[in-house]
């Protein structure tokens, strides 16, 4: 549960999320400190509760120094359930929000925070900064297979980041355009194929492309069945069909919202 309440002071058993960079700070055994494993004069930030247990990020002075495991989100979120790889996922936007929302971009000023909210507002100009988020799509498209075989999955390959991976076609969303239209054009750009039946799946923060963005996944079907992806080379290596019972071994890891779409799109064929 989000918060941004600084009313208590932290207690030693509220769950503590050092932050440095965009590495997080875990005991050597994988698990989530509390605030007495911290030095006392540590200043936090809140962050809300989970399961009702308050929480706090850090961006510690003398970071190497403090004992246990920095460790980047991903490698987080891949051993912990989920709600606490979202907590990572906040703990990683608020630090970074906040050192990189130090000043008013209008006036210059320095921003002071707002009593229990994720903002902050400028005491000369009265700009308001709340944390922001950057929205992305993700779009599993399936069309129909050849009588007698199970429906295809479209899956593609991007030219830089993990290329060995065959993902979702996916996308930011731009000011002034809606998620449902944000995954239309991402696909039209990206492979160059018109949808039907796009349905929104559900969401997810991740916070591996940058702290702070927002993963909307949808599924459709390709408006003209016949039609093959073409990809501009640029973006995206590849992009190809696959039937739902072939598809290859290198999906998105089981944290990510690309594979519970993909999984959901076997079983809902399945039935
Ligand atoms: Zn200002």
């Amino acid at each position: 549960m989000p918060g941004a309440d600084r009313s208590a002071a932290p207690a030693p058993a509220d769950l503590a999320l050092p932050v440095a960079g965009n590495k997080l700070l875990t005991a050597d055994d994988g698990a989530v400190l509390r605030v007495a494993d911290l030095p006392a004069d540590t200043d936090w930030v809140p962050l809300g509760t989970l399961d009702g247990v308050p929480a706090w990020a850090t961006e510690p002075a003398g970071a190497q120094d403090l004992p246990g495991r920095w460790r980047g989100w991903a490698s987080l979120a891949a051993e912990v359930p989920e709600p606490l790889a979202t907590l990572a996922s906040r703990a990683l936007a608020v630090v970074t929000w906040r050192r990189t929302h130090r000043w008013c971009g209008a006036c210059r000023a320095e921003l002071a925070d707002v009593p229990g909210e994720s903002a902050r507002r400028c005491p000369g100009c009265d700009l308001y900064v709340p944390l922001r988020l950057s929205a992305a799509v993700l779009v599993a498209i399936t069309r129909p297979g050849p009588a007698g075989r199970p429906d295809e999955l479209l899956l593609v390959r991007h030219s830089y980041g993990p290329t060995g991976l065959w993902a979702l076609v996916a996308g930011f969303v731009e000011g002034g355009e809606t998620l449902e239209a944000a995954a239309r054009r991402e696909v039209g750009e990206e492979v160059g194929l018109a949808l039907d039946g796009l349905t929104y799946f559900g969401s997810q923060p991740w916070a591996l492309s940058g702290p702070g963005v927002l993963l909307t996944g949808f599924t459709a079907t390709a408006a003209d069945p016949g039609a093959e992806p073409v990809v501009d080379g640029r973006e995206l290596a590849e992009a190809r069909w696959f039937p739902l019972d072939g598809l290859p071994a290198e999906l998105p890891p089981a944290y990510s919202i690309s594979r519970w779409l993909i999984d959901a799109t076997v079983t809902a064929a399945r039935r």
